[in-house]
């Protein structure tokens, strides 16, 4: 574990896997399409699209953001990433062959938005 992980204002993650997809990174804000409510603030690597959300990108709401530290977390003990508001179903824990941990989202269940770093600042705060 490294200073970043204490995340006292947002810092990017800038392990391996940030730099295997070009050292590039923003932050997004996935949402549920069905009831636009923000859901979860997340550090997009590299240019791809968006498929899964690994648990170690995600920094909000705290709920999710902290099964990245519980070094005994397994998918069995994840709960499915559903909508806080409407309860839509957004995403199931994987296990992707890297070895990472994830949300693989559900296709047409959810929504970005890019946030530049106050907007993303703004969305942790509001998401707790
Ligand atoms: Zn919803």
């Amino acid at each position: 574990m490294n200073d970043e992980t204490i995340n006292a204002s947002l810092v990017f993650r800038k392990d391996k896997f940030f730099r295997d997809r070009d050292s590039y990174a923003k932050w997004w804000k996935i949402s549920c399409t069905n009831c636009e409510q923000g859901v979860l603030l997340y550090q997009k690597d590299g240019h791809g699209k968006l498929f899964r959300c690994y648990l170690n990108r995600i920094f909000a709401p705290t709920k999710y953001a902290e099964f990245q530290n519980d070094k005994a977390i397994t998918t069995k003990k994840m709960p499915r990433l559903a909508c806080p508001k409407c309860n839509t179903l957004l995403a199931v824990p994987i296990l992707h062959w890297e070895g990472r941990i994830a949300y693989r989202l559900i296709p047409n269940k959810w929504i970005k938005h890019k946030l530049d770093d106050a907007a993303a600042e703004e969305f942790r705060k509001s998401v707790g």
